[in-house]
Parts: structure tokens; C-alpha cells; sequence
């Protein structure tokens, strides 16, 4: 808890404002539309704001219920569980990170083979990304680093036959667990999505019911672009959460709400720095009392 609250103190300094919102002895009314503007301030986005606010009146007009901070609290933990966050633990398993280059999805696999490591769990990585070198090499380092195998192809290989073979060593060796770095960028999002498609259908024709994760690793600096990113996402099939990342040192870590609502998809992860050891599963609540406290 202290570790996330220090995580997010740039982002709590914005959620100052709507604790003291609350202390002042203003009207209902008054109180619902300053919260409006401090939420937008916040990065939590105007669609989000608006159903906030408007489910806040409707809740305290139920409830006869006056105190409107611990309605928020409540408002805000139901936003953030509307999906569930519970990762697919069940191994063997096959997880599939996604997102745009520089988001993070290099240093979001090596964060959750390093989680799963220190549990006992025989983990591989591949790095589908065979468009650039660097990506490759970054994952080759962290797979120096953790000692842990990294499955590479020829620069300029077709990503999905690298998944390929990494599918036959992960199964030839009994692993556990096989997670999987994609490219973040190609001529187009249709050419992308095209080709994370068909990295999604040899990995379930290899191993039926994979892939267990399909992982939208998201920068949380980014803001609301990170919505607007994650919706080009979106159209590929079968996404099972977030993984957001950079929440340390950011202001603008209102946008998970945003996240959740408009996508429509779990956060699961969250990345507090750059070594393999700042990672957090997210669970909503924690979330919520760590910026308002
Ligand atoms: P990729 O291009 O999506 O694979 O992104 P990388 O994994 O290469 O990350 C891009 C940059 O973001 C690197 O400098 C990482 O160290 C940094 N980074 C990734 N996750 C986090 C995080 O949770 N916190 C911070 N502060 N930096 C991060």
C-alpha cells in the first residue's frame, strides 16, 4: 500500500483538490460541479467525469445519503471492477503482449516472467518482433538478466513463425509459462492487427484455449491518447486486459478510470518503475484508498 501511494503521488496531488471538496460546507450542487471540472483536470476524461457525477446525484438521492465522499469512493471502486481484474493463472499458458513501441511491452514481460519466476514457474519469452533488432536484443538482455530462454527469429522474419517455434520449444520442455513480446508498429493499424490475428490463431491451433492473456500494454503518461490508442487496439479480437504501465512519477494516473470505462476492458497490471520487481496486480480498492485517503 505505501509502495502504490508513493506510486501515485503525482496523481494524488490532483486528487487533493476533491478530498478538501468535501470539507468545505458547500451545497450538493455546488460540490457535484466543481467535482466535475477537478475529475477533468484529473485525466479522468469528459465521458467518464459526466457518469460520475451523474451517478453520484442518482446515488445520493437514493441513499438520502449526504456524506458524498464515501460515495465516490464506492462510485470509483464500482467503475474499476465492472470487469473482472483476477488473472488467468491456470498453467500451462500462453500470454500475448500488444500495444504501441515504447509503451512498454518489453519491460511488461520481463516484470511478469520475473513474478512468475520468483513463484516457482518455468518461464519463456519470445520476442515477435522481428521488424526491429532493438526489441529483440532488449528481450535478449532481460532474458540474460532473469537466465531465462528467449525464443528470436532472423530480422525480418514472419513473427508468427517465431511464435511457432517458440510454441514447440515451450511444449518439447514442459514449461510453464510462454510470454510473448509483438511488434508495436507496422505501415498500418489494419497490417498490424492483421498480423497479431494470425500470431493468435497459430498460437490456439498449437495449444487449444491459448492464448489465456491477451495483454494491452498502455503508457499511463500518455493520458486520454492512451484511450485513443487502446481503441485502434480494440479492434483486435480477444483482448483480456490491461497492463498499464508507468504509473510512477506520472500526474495522470486519473486515466484508469477512463481506461476501464470507455474500453470496457480490466486493468490487471500495473508498472511502477523500470526494473522487473515494479509490478503490482491491480486491485481497484487499494487503487482508490491509496488517492483518497
Ligand atoms: P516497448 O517499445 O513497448 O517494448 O517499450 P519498452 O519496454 O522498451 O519501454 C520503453 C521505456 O519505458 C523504457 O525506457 C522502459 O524502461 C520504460 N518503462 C517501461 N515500463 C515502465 C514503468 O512502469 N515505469 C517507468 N518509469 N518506466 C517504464
Amino acid at each position: 500500500m505505501e509502495k502504490l501511494k508513493e506510486t501515485l503521488s503525482k496523481t494524488k496531488k490532483l486528487f487533493i483538490p476533491i478530498e478538501q471538496l468535501f470539507s468545505r460546507g458547500q451545497s450538493e450542487e455546488e460540490i457535484l460541479d466543481e467535482l466535475f471540472e477537478l475529475l477533468i483536470l484529473a485525466d479522468v476524461g469528459v465521458a467518464t467525469s459526466q457518469k460520475i457525477i451523474n451517478d453520484l446525484k442518482e446515488k445520493a438521492r437514493k441513499s438520502h445519503q449526504s456524506d458524498l465522499k464515501t460515495l465516490l469512493k464506492r462510485e470509483l471502486i464500482e467503475i474499476l471492477s465492472a470487469r473482472p481484474s483476477t488473472v488467468q493463472e491456470t498453467f500451462p499458458a500462453v500470454w500475448l503482449l500488444v500495444g504501441v513501441n515504447g509503451g512498454g511491452k518489453t519491460t511488461s514481460a520481463a516484470k511478469l516472467a520475473y513474478k512468475y519466476q520468483s513463484q516457482g514457474r518455468k518461464v519463456m519469452l519470445a520476442a515477435a518482433d522481428t521488424f526491429r533488432a532493438a526489441a529483440q536484443e532488449q528481450l535478449a538482455l532481460w532474458g540474460k538478466k532473469l537466465n531465462l530462454p528467449v525464443i528470436q527469429g532472423q530480422p525480418g522474419a514472419d513473427p508468427a513463425s517465431v511464435v511457432y517455434d517458440a510454441l514447440q520449444s515451450f511444449q518439447a520442455k514442459n514449461y510453464d509459462l510462454l510470454i510473448i513480446d509483438t511488434a508495436g508498429r507496422l505501415h498500418t493499424y489494419a497490417n498490424l492487427m492483421a498480423e497479431l490475428e494470425k500470431i493468435k490463431k497459430v498460437i490456439s491451433r498449437e495449444i487449444p484455449g491459448a492464448p489465456q492473456e491477451i495483454l494491452l500494454v498502455l503508457d499511463s503518461t500518455i493520458g486520454q491518447n492512451a484511450i485513443v490508442q487502446a481503441k485502434e487496439f480494440n479492434r483486435f479480437s480477444g483482448l483480456t486486459g490491461v497492463f498499464l504501465t508507468k504509473l510512477d512519477g506520472t500526474a495522470r494516473g486519473g486515466s484508469v478510470l477512463a481506461v476501464v470505462e470507455e474500453l470496457q476492458l480490466p486493468i490487471k497490471f500495473i508498472g511502477l518503475g523500470e526494473t522487473e520487481k515494479d509490478i503490482m496486480e491491480f486491485e481497484p480498492e487499494a487503487f482508490v484508498e491509496a488517492l483518497l485517503s
